[in-house]
C-alpha cells in the first residue's frame, strides 16, 4: 500500500543497512520549478503516477523535495580514481538518494537527483547543474536504453528557476535519475579506506543481495562477486564498443556494481570508425578513448578487487592470487562478449573460427577509409541480399573492400540462418539512429531557448532506433565537415 500521491513505494534499505556510507542531506528549494521533460513511459514502468508527478507538489518532488513524503534523503559517500588519480573522498556533491522505490514486481530502484544543491560532499562546488547537460543525460540514457544497453534513465528534468554560474550564467536544472542502484566501485573504495572491515563486508553482502542474489550462500561469495562484476562489465563494455559509444569519463566512481551505464557527461558516439576517438576536453592522454575502454574497465575492476582482498580466502597471499586471476579473466570474458555482440551485427550466427579475423578486417577497412561506423553496419543487410550499393558508397575506395565483401558473402552462405533471417536479425541489432553529436547539440540549444520541439523530434527516432522512418534522413548520417571536431565537457 502506498500512501503518497505519486504511488511511490519507498524504502530506505541502503541507508538502513549502511548508515556510515550516507550523510543525511536535503535538497535546496528551487525558486521557480518548471517541468521540462517527464519520462511518462518510465513512470508507467515503475508504477508511478505520471499525472501526480506533474502537479506542483510532484514537480517539487522531482527536484528532490521530500516534504510531501516526510522522509529524509541522503548524499552517498564514495571515493574514486579520477583519470588514474585517487580522490579519497568524493561522494554526492550535487546529488541525493531521494528514495528507493519497490515496484509491484518487487524490483528495487534508486530515485536520485542531480543538481539538487549542496551536500556535505560538495567541497567547493555549488551543488548545482545546468539545464543543457541534464537534458543531455536524459537523451543519452533513453537512447542507450532503446539500443538495449543496461543504463540508468532519467525520469524527469526540472528547470529550477535559478541562474547558475559556469562559463556564463546558465539556467539551473535538476535531473531525477532512476538506477538499479548507485553502488559504485568508488563506494567500495570509500568503505575500504575510511570504514571498518565490518562495514566493507556489509556493503559486499548488501550488493550481493541486491544485484547478485545467485551468490548468496556460496563458499567464496566475495571472490565470486569480483568474477560476476568482471562478466557484467565485460558484457556492458562490449555493447558500448559495438555501438560506437565513448563514455568519456570512466573513473571508478562512474562504474556501477549493477553493470548499468552511469553518468552521461562528456560521452559521445563515434561517426567515422576510429579506436583513438576522444571527445572529452580534458582527456588529453586518450585514457578514455573509444578503443581503450575495455582496458580501462579491467583496470577499474582491479581497483574493485583490491578493496575486497581482506574478505577473501582468509589470507593475503592466496587472496591476491585468486583476485588477480579473476581480474585477468576480464580479457577472455571481454573477447567472448565482444565476439558474441559483433557476430550478429555482421549477420553471423553459427560461430566459426575465422569470425574474429573477418570482423577485425572489416573494422580495419572502416578505420582506413574513415567510414561512418553506424551507417556501414546498417548497409550490411542489403549487401547480404546482393545489393552493395549503399555500402560501397560509404567508402572512398570501394575497390579495397571487394575481396572482404566476397569473403563475407561466402561466409554468410554457410551460416545456419537463411539470408532473410540474417537480414531481419541484422536490422534488429544495427541501429539506423544513434544520438549523433550535431543532432544532440541542436536539440539542446533549442531547449535552452525554450523550444523543446527539436528534442522531442530527436527522441521519436531515438526511442525506436532500429526502425527507419521517412522524413528523418539527416538523423541517420554523420555531421557535415563544417561541424568540425566535436568536444564535450564534464562536471557542468
Ligand atoms: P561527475 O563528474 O559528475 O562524475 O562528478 C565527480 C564528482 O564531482 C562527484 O563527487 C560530484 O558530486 C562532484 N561534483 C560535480 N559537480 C559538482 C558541483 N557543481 N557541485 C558539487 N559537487 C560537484
Ligand atoms: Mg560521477
Amino acid at each position: 500500500m502506498t500512501t503518497n500521491p505519486f504511488h511511490l513505494n519507498f524504502d530506505d534499505s541502503y541507508a538502513q543497512a549502511l548508515p556510515e556510507l550516507v550523510a543525511a542531506s536535503l535538497a535546496e528549494s528551487a525558486p521557480a520549478p518548471q517541468l521540462i521533460v517527464l519520462n511518462e513511459t518510465l513512470a508507467k514502468t515503475l508504477g508511478l503516477s505520471a499525472s501526480a508527478l506533474q502537479t506542483e507538489q510532484g514537480i517539487r518532488f522531482l527536484t528532490g523535495n521530500t516534504e510531501a513524503l516526510a522522509k529524509q534523503s541522503y548524499a552517498m559517500a564514495y571515493s574514486g580514481y579520477q583519470f588514474g588519480h585517487l580522490s579519497p573522498v568524493l561522494g554526492d556533491g550535487r546529488a541525493l538518494l531521494v528514495a528507493e522505490h519497490l515496484t509491484a514486481q518487487q524490483q528495487r530502484y534508486d530515485l536520485h537527483t542531480k543538481g539538487s544543491g549542496r551536500t556535505p560532499f560538495s567541497r567547493r562546488g555549488d551543488g548545482k547543474a545546468a539545464l543543457a547537460p541534464m537534458l543531455r543525460e536524459y537523451i543519452m540514457g533513453e537512447a542507450m536504453h532503446a539500443l538495449g544497453v543496461p543504463t540508468t534513465r532519467a525520469l524527469a528534468v526540472v528547470a529550477t528557476g535559478d541562474l547558475i554560474h559556469r562559463t556564463g550564467a546558465e539556467q539551473g536544472a535538476v535531473l531525477m535519475r532512476v538506477a538499479a542502484s548507485h553502488i559504485r566501485v568508488g563506494t567500495f573504495q570509500f568503505a575500504a579506506m575510511h570504514t571498518s572491515p565490518d562495514t566493507l563486508r556489509r556493503l559486499a553482502d548488501y550488493t550481493i543481495q541486491r544485484h547478485y542474489p545467485a551468490l548468496i550462500g556460496c563458499d567464496e561469495p566475495y571472490l565470486q562477486l569480483i568474477q560476476a562484476l568482471v562478466k557484467r562489465q565485460a558484457q556492458l563494455i562490449s555493447q558500448w564498443v559495438a555501438l560506437g559509444f565513448v563514455h568519456g569519463v570512466m573513473n571508478t566512481d562512474n562504474m556501477t556494481l549493477s553493470g548499468e551505464t552511469i553518468d552521461y557527461g562528456p560521452c559521445a558516439f563515434i561517426d567515422a570508425y576510429n579506436p583513438k576517438a576522444v571527445f572529452s576536453s580534458i582527456d588529453h592522454s586518450g585514457r578514455y578513448a573509444y578503443g581503450n575502454q575495455p582496458a580501462i574497465a579491467q583496470w577499474n575492476v582491479a581497483r574493485f578487487a583490491e578493496t575486497l582482498l581482506p574478505l577473501i580466502a582468509d589470507g593475503a597471499e592466496q587472496a591476491i592470487q585468486l583476485a588477480t586471476q579473476a581480474v585477468d579473466d576480464f580479457a577472455t570474458e571481454y573477447q567472448e562478449a565482444w565476439l558474441n555482440t559483433l557476430r550478429p551485427k555482421l549477420g553471423l550466427h553459427s560461430p566459426e573460427a575465422s569470425d574474429t579475423e573477418l570482423i577485425e578486417t572489416w573494422l580495419y577497412l572502416l578505420e582506413q577509409q574513415q567510414v561512418d561506423y553506424t551507417q556501414a553496419l546498417r548497409a550490411l543487410a542489403p549487401a547480404a541480399q546482393g545489393n552493395s550499393e549503399a555500402l560501397l558508397k560509404l567508402f572512398r575506395k570501394p575497390e579495397l573492400i571487394d575481396s572482404w565483401l566476397k569473403q563475407w558473402q561466402a561466409r554468410l552462405k554457410h551460416d545456419a540462418l537463411t539470408v532473410d533471417a540474417q537480414v531481419t536479425a541484422m536490422n534488429a541489432v544495427n541501429p539506423v539512429y544513434i544520438p549523433r553529436n550535431l543532432l544532440v547539440e541542436e536539440a539542446l540549444s533549442a531547449a535552452v531557448r525554450g523550444d523543446l520541439s527539436v528534442l522531442e523530434r530527436l527522441m521519436t527516432v531515438l526511442k525506436q532506433p532500429f526502425t527507419e522512418r521517412e522524413g528523418f534522413e539527416r538523423y541517420s548520417v554523420g555531421a557535415p565537415a563544417e561541424f568540425g571536431d566535436y568536444i564535450t565537457y564534464c562536471g557542468t
